[in-house]
């Protein structure tokens, strides 16, 4: 069994950066240089698909290969529409609730490449002046709009800053490592997944180990909205293992210090014995592995069995608070779901 150190330092510095760098789906290129430039610090060659998902790939001693999947791409939105006052009506990129971003700070990004900050605000956002108006109004499309970091009080002048229809909004993750070893920001849904396979990729160079089968981590781009890796995984693979976020609230068995396995979601159930797998990998290494439910929850390999993809799956992922709003996990999940994804990767 393997007995790597593995570097818990480096996956927080690279998961603090990764959330540092904005990323909603389709605007996702900044962040995925990144990692390109992590993977070149550890020698690894990585090639984009044409859809945009970075793939680099350890070669194992089988040739039949896995695909390790995590996703960069996260939640944000883009201008639907400058209003005459010069607020902007915002269009949602992935699914989340309205409130879950009120207040949030954000970066509009231009065409022309100009990065303008904002804030995400409500339509009567003054207890002063609206007092209970303010406390019963429901968040929508139409009560929830943007405020530029400008001086701008009507449509024309927010257009001369270069602002269009379709531009970008990102929320600003506000990322912190606590003394007590919790990571918090929004979007660690799935940048902490991310930053699990460049620690362990790290771990297996470093320590010049193959792993048992060729493995192509596959980060994917798309995830958010529905259809990430439903094409690109690399030909020949016939297994693949999801990392992803495990949602933590009442009733889940999901918990921030730990790994969960996801044995069902929205799209159904995983492959059977791949989860009687990992059980058995995860007692023989002493790593404590919930099993867990999430009603309203999609993957990246949900989206390549909807795109026809024959495949064993399987899904993982460390423990995530609060999640699609300002997320919490501890490093202790990060490790533990790094420690299996080794085990993973040394088993036949
Ligand atoms: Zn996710």
């Amino acid at each position: 069994m393997l007995a790597l150190e593995l570097d818990i330092h480096y996956a927080t510095r690279v998961l603090l950066d990764l959330l540092a760098t904005p990323s909603p789906t389709g605007f996702t290129d900044k962040a995925l240089n990144k990692v390109e430039a992590y993977l070149l610090e550890l020698g690894v060659a990585s090639y984009r698909t044409p859809k945009g998902a970075l793939v680099w790939t350890l070669p194992g001693k089988k040739t039949e290969a896995r695909a390790v999947i995590s996703h960069i791409d996260t939640l944000g939105a883009m201008v639907k529409e400058i209003k005459e006052k010069g607020r902007l009506r915002l269009s949602r990129v992935g699914g989340y609730d309205w409130a879950s971003i009120e207040g949030a700070s954000c970066v509009l990004h231009t065409f022309e490449g100009k990065e303008i900050t904002a804030t995400v605000l409500n339509t009567k956002q003054s207890t002063h002046i609206f007092g209970p108006e303010l406390a019963k109004l429901e968040r929508t499309d139409q009560t929830i709009e943007l405020r530029l970091d400008a001086e701008v009080k009507t449509c024309y002048e927010v257009s001369a800053l270069g602002v269009e229809v379709g531009n970008f909004v990102s929320f600003d993750s506000q990322p912190t490592l606590t003394e007590t070893g919790f990571i918090k920001g929004r979007h660690l849904d799935n940048k902490a997944s991310v930053a699990i396979s460049l620690l362990v990729t790290k771990a297996m160079v470093e320590a010049n180990m193959q792993p048992s089968h060729d493995t192509h981590f596959f980060v994917s781009n798309y995830e958010e909205v529905g259809h990430g890796a439903a094409a690109g995984i690399p030909e020949g693979a016939t297994e693949l293992l999801c990392l992803d976020m495990a949602a933590v609230g009442e009733g889940q068995t999901s918990d921030e210090c730990c790994v969960t396995l996801c044995v069902k979601d929205s799209s159904g159930p995983y492959d059977y014995q791949m989860n009687q797998e990992l059980r058995t990998l995860a007692k023989r290494n002493g790593i404590s592995l919930k099993s867990d439910i999430y009603p309203y929850y999609g993957s990246d390999a949900s989206a390549a069995w909807r795109a026809g993809g024959s495949y064993r799956a399987a899904l993982i992922g460390p423990g995530v608070d609060a999640s699609h709003a300002y997320e919490r996990t501890h490093q202790k999940a990060i490790n533990a779901t790094a420690r299996l994804l080794m085990a993973y990767l040394s088993s036949d």
